[in-house]
């Protein structure tokens, strides 16, 4: 792995500023209508394309529309509907665990609370963050995904690999007002700019601030 390189703070906030100017537009990528399908497809996402989980979600959310049908759902018929994302039959487990838990719980209503969030089946930070923004425009983390893993050690923005830890280091260096994208930024610069293998640093818009630059 390469050496980690933590960016100056004012650096960091330029770097953050930076790209939040050039992916205004980046938001989430998954296709929902309300709260429960955005768990369930936020559920099925771990791991897993979101091109996959887009195509797929349709057919699923048009036999599956409400908590009941979740809780009263053939496992194995559900499975069918899911089985291209990867671990599928323990994502089929703990939806329909979530759903009973929201059913008799919280009266049938996807909670808006974090730590409810967290009590459920499946759910860690990333996914309650990913609720609670998208489903009810409540902000209080960042979504800490597998773009925000890496390329918060890529730029310097934290040296550490596990999210709960770099959603800690993130909140302390990205103004608030930015966290409800963040994450979106980073995937959408992820996917133009800075790839896995080659990054494109030669076009990149912190190329005079990221300790990487040309290094990867
Ligand atoms: S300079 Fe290169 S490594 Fe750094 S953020 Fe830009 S593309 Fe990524």
């Amino acid at each position: 792995m390469p050496e980690f390189i933590l960016l100056e703070r004012n650096k960091a906030e330029k770097a953050i500023e930076t790209l939040e100017n050039k992916y205004k537009n980046a938001g989430y990528y998954l296709n929902f209508n309300g709260a429960l399908e955005l768990l369930v497809a936020a559920i099925l996402s771990a791991q897993t394309k979101d091109t996959v989980v887009n195509e797929l979600t349709p057919s699923l959310f048009k036999k599956y529309k409400k908590i009941d049908d979740f809780t009263a759902a053939d496992p194995n018929e559900l499975l069918s509907y899911v089985k291209r994302v990867s671990f599928a039959e323990n994502k089929v487990k703990n939806i329909m665990s979530c759903c009973k838990i929201i059913k008799d719980k919280y009266n049938g209503k996807v909670p808006d609370k974090m730590e409810d969030l967290l009590s459920l089946p499946g759910v860690g930070r990333k996914t309650a963050n990913t609720v609670l923004i998208n489903a009810f425009g409540i902000v209080e983390g960042i979504p800490v995904d597998t773009w925000v893993i890496k390329l918060s050690y890529r730029i310097g923005l934290s040296k550490s690999k596990k999210p709960d830890d770099i959603e800690n280091d993130l909140k302390g260096l990205v103004d608030k007002k930015y966290w409800k994208n963040f994450a979106y930024v980073l995937k959408e610069h992820g996917h133009q700019i800075c790839q896995s293998i080659k990054p494109k640093c030669e076009i990149c818009p912190i190329k005079e601030i990221c300790p990487k630059n040309g290094v990867n």
